[in-house]
């Protein structure tokens, strides 16, 4: 399983995460490909508002998620991950998000101000890492 995104958005999301001091969040579109579908390409993100304004959590904005999803499917896309950023600790899920990742079980790309960057992914109830690409 690989997670293939295009070297400009990750460009655009430290950037994003370096310019805030609250977390970051959104969605990663893009479509689904290989064998079984088993690799996602990312051909966009699309910021949401941190509704908790937290430098320790995120909630997405509703209102934003459904102008992002509606958006996303007029346009053909998939919603392929969920970006959010981690200013003081490591690119590794929170207990918070291992929660959420049960609501959204697409790849969870987490990101530091640093530039670092881990996806993860739950299947069958586990957590897998998932290999980033850049393309
Ligand atoms: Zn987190």
């Amino acid at each position: 399983m690989r997670f293939i995104i295009r070297r400009e958005i990750i460009k655009m999301l430290i950037e994003m995460t370096k310019n805030a001091n609250v977390e970051v969040c959104g969605f990663l579109l893009g479509r689904k490909e290989g064998p079984g579908k088993i690799n996602s390409l990312v051909l966009e993100a699309r910021g949401v508002r941190n509704r908790l304004k937290s430098p320790h959590a995120f909630e997405m904005e509703p209102e934003d998620m459904v102008r992002v999803l509606d958006e996303s499917e007029k346009r053909g896309l998939e919603v392929v991950g969920i970006f959010h950023s981690h200013l003081k600790c490591p690119p590794v899920l929170s207990k918070r998000d291992l929660e959420g990742m049960k609501n959204w079980p697409v790849v969870w790309l987490i990101i530091t101000p640093e530039g670092e960057m881990r996806a993860w992914v739950l299947r069958e109830g586990k957590v897998e890492e998932v290999e980033i690409r850049v393309a």
